[in-house]
């Protein structure tokens, strides 16, 4: 896939977000600060990025989550709804008879782009017909006519003609039946008069109904300076971005078009004749945020927490088990440390001091011990008496005072769990907390 390394940056960035346990102002700086280093390296221009990161900051803190979605869901929302914003719209081509005709400096990739197009078009059902308007680089009419050759297309241009104007006049004439004529005309180093002089001219006499400028991505922010000054010279209807496929600056490339105040109508992402993309914003930076599984993940873990909320609700009842000992264990364990959560509760409660000492290896100990016994000692742990707590040790290769811990560890669970549900702390505010 094309920007491949920002893609990955910035889907590393979104995924953070959806395992952090909530969303606070230092998740979502830390998110600002990840999508500016992904877009910077991306050649993505400072004052663009800055404005941009302002923007998801400003939102994610002070906007309230639309009915029905999470904090979590509604950030990463934010982060593609503003992302969307700097590439700009897109760009309408119709499936109609038309005349294109495609302007860009040398090298950029025009005439390699002028076939990919007749492919395209081609492959709509579309009748293709390639006129060669670039008399004045040597290579450019055999190249074409190669070109058009191996897509099957109709191809017109005068191999030893130095009048580009008069031959572009012949080849609309001959091309009559093509249904989108395709005019790929001259390009220079730069955009010097005679190259103005000559558009200007094919322009008139073209009248294309969309003139599109061919740019390599390579320049990056470049674009933007580029796409402004033939915007002034013929006036565009759009950019298309080539050999995206080999630049680390595609990311700079595509949101200079926008500032540009032009749009991106194509990407050619290869040199394959087929390797040619009709840009549309929403789906292109869906694909770069990976918004499908990120989406698909922010909603697991939205289920699993309220579970766990549900888990918790019950065990505040008193109906506290084995198995929920283990799974509150389980989920506190990824929460973070259990003091430090205990801290983060108004109010507070006192909590004795060794249920804050549970590592992780003996609750390794615990679910071996646990497996060792039968649905209905789990249930009710206060039945296990001496001799089935031997059994238990035995069956699971621990001690009797493994076990005994392990129960003890159950009856002052259930004593915090009273504790909680007499307090001052309203239950749902403290979950919230969790
Ligand atoms: P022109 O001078 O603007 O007509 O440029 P060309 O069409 O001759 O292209 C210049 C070089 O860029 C050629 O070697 C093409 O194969 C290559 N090229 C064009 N588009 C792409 C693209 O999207 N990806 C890659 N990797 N190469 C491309």
């Amino acid at each position: 896939m094309v920007l491949d390394k920002l893609g990955s940056s910035l889907k590393n960035s979104v995924r953070k977000i959806v395992k952090k346990g909530r969303i606070d102002k230092e998740t979502v700086n830390e998110l600002a600060t990840d999508i500016q280093r992904a877009l910077l390296k991306s050649d993505v221009d400072v004052e663009l990025v800055q404005e941009l990161t302002d923007k998801i900051k400003d939102r994610a803190l002070n906007e309230e989550p639309p009915k029905g979605a999470s904090s979590r869901e509604h950030v990463i929302r934010i982060v593609y709804e503003e992302m969307l914003e700097i590439v700009g719209e897109e760009t309408e081509v119709p499936m109609e008879e038309q005349d294109i005709m495609l302007v860009g400096l040398q090298g950029s990739g025009k005439t390699t782009t002028a076939a990919k197009l007749a492919n395209y078009f081609q492959k709509k059902g579309l009748k293709p017909g390639l006129i060669c308007g670039d008399t004045f680089r040597p290579g450019a009419y055999n190249q074409l006519k190669e070109l058009s050759q191996r897509i099957d297309s109709v191809f017109y241009g005068e191999k030893e003609s130095e009048d580009a104007i008069q031959v572009v006049k012949n080849g609309l004439n001959e091309l009559k039946d093509s249904k989108v004529r395709i005019v790929d005309t001259a390009g220079r180093h730069s955009l010097e008069s005679d190259l103005i002089d000559e558009m200007e001219q094919i322009n008139e006499v073209v009248e294309p109904d969309k003139k599109f400028l061919v740019i390599d991505a390579s320049i990056g922010k470049g674009v933007k300076d580029q796409a402004n000054s033939f915007n002034e010279a013929i006036g565009i209807d759009g950019v298309i971005i080539t050999k995206l496929d080999g630049t680390a600056k595609g990311g700079g490339a595509l949101t200079a078009v926008s500032e540009a105040e032009t749009n991106i109508a194509f990407l050619g992402t290869g040199e394959k004749l087929n390797e040619l993309e009709e840009f549309e914003p929403d789906s292109f930076i869906s694909r770069l945020l990976g918004m499908g599984d990120i989406e698909k993940l922010a909603q697991r873990a939205e289920e699993r927490l309220s579970e766990e909320e549900m888990d918790m609700e019950s065990m505040m009842k008193g109906d506290i088990t084995l198995k929920d000992v283990y799974n509150q264990l389980e989920s506190i364990n990824k929460l973070g440390p259990l003091n430090q959560i205990m801290s983060m509760i108004p109010g507070g409660f006192n909590l004795p001091d060794d249920a804050l000492d549970v590592t992780k290896e003996k609750m390794q100990i615990y679910k071996i011990i646990m497996d060792s016994m039968t649905e209905e000692e789990m249930k009710n742990p206060q039945k296990i008496n001496s001799s089935r707590v031997e059994r238990i040790a035995k069956g699971s290769g621990t001690t009797r005072e493994s076990v005994n811990e392990l129960l003890k560890y159950h009856k002052m669970m259930k004593k915090v769990m009273k504790q909680m549900k007499g307090g001052r702390t309203p239950m749902k505010k403290m979950m919230k907390k969790f």
